[in-house]
């Protein structure tokens, strides 16, 4: 069993480090906030007092934090306080730029790295359940395979550092952009005269088909999980997929891709934020859509 310090233990963090303290690894936890410490107690956490406490006997530290920014920060004191020939597990969704600052002061070091992103929200952390997408040299990616699969279903290395982060923005790029195009479907349909129910069961079994549509339904009825028939309570809320929207962005400008409806599904929730809903599933922008129509 290892020892793992686990930094940033709030909706994602917090039930990650209770599944691998649930599978029997000595899990020390740190947060800035004194809720996220009290609710990582409650699931099996030894809570240290800071981060030189938390990675001091650490064999493996994971950090779940908001931005790259944070990551960048905190891991400058965390790769000075652990010992040395660490693994540096970072799950947290940052820019590719940062990604490779991570592990290239980690290297220096003298630790290992691996970019870890996770896609499968709050729910599939809790179940354990997530898709780890990693970024890092192979032996390394080997390394953490056995304490990621505690955490999540699917695991893919997908390349050198900070390839995972590049295949969590590319794939949210593309939710984005097909949740528009479908919530845009439907606010035609309207105007059309088409029930909705008509339109899914077309376009569920016709080549309009798609995860935003199949699985995550923006019209009440069709899918009944799905969080418009709630309101369009998160679920996946609107600031987080402007948060990806914007880190591609920021890597087709440094790469050069021509990425014309990313950029256009970047500005429309970039608007729909704007407008007070960045609390709201981001599926709820059909809602704005239809004010707009017409
Ligand atoms: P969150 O805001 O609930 O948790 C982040 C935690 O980090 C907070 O508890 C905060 O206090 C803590 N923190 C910040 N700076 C710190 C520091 N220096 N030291 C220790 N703790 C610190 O966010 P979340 O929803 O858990 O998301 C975490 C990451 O996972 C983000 O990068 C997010 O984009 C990504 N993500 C989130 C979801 C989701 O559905 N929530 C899904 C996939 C990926």
């Amino acid at each position: 069993m290892a020892r793992i310090a686990f930094i940033g233990l709030g909706n994602m963090g917090g039930p990650m480090a209770g599944n691998l303290a649930k599978a029997g690894h000595t899990v020390t936890g740190f947060d800035l906030s004194p809720a996220a410490l009290d609710a990582a107690r409650a699931r099996g956490v030894s809570v240290a007092a800071d981060v030189a406490e938390a990675v001091k006997d650490a064999e493996v530290v994971i950090t779940m934090l908001p931005s790259g920014k944070h990551v960048v920060a905190a891991t400058q004191g965390l790769f000075a306080a652990a010992p040395k020939g660490t693994l540096f597990i970072d799950s947290s969704t940052i820019d590719v730029a940062s990604a490779r600052v991570f592990h290239e002061a980690g290297k220096t070091a003298g630790h290992e790295t691996v970019d870890a992103p996770v896609s499968g929200g709050v729910g599939g952390a809790e179940a354990g359940t997530l898709t780890f997408m990693c970024g890092g040299a192979p032996e390394t990616f080997a390394k953490a395979e056995p304490l990621l699969v505690l955490m999540g279903k699917k695991i893919v290395h997908c390349g050198d550092a900070g390839a995972g982060q590049a295949a969590k923005i590319c794939n949210n790029m593309i939710l984005g952009i097909s949740m528009i195009g479908v919530c845009e479907a439907f606010v035609l349909g309207e105007k059309l005269g088409l029930s909705h129910q008509a339109l899914y069961d077309v376009a569920s079994t016709s080549s309009g088909q798609c995860w935003s549509l199949t699985s995550y339904c923006p019209v009440p009825g069709p899918l009944p999980a799905s969080p418009a028939n709630r309101g369009y309570a998160p679920g996946f809320a609107a600031a987080l997929m402007l948060k990806d929207l914007k880190l591609s962005q920021e890597a087709a400008g440094q790469a050069g891709a021509a990425t014309a409806l990313g950029a256009a599904a970047s500005d429309l929730y970039a608007a729909f934020e704007a407008d007070g809903n960045a609390g709201k599933d981001f599926s709820g922008i059909i809602e704005w859509i239809r004010t707009r129509a017409g």
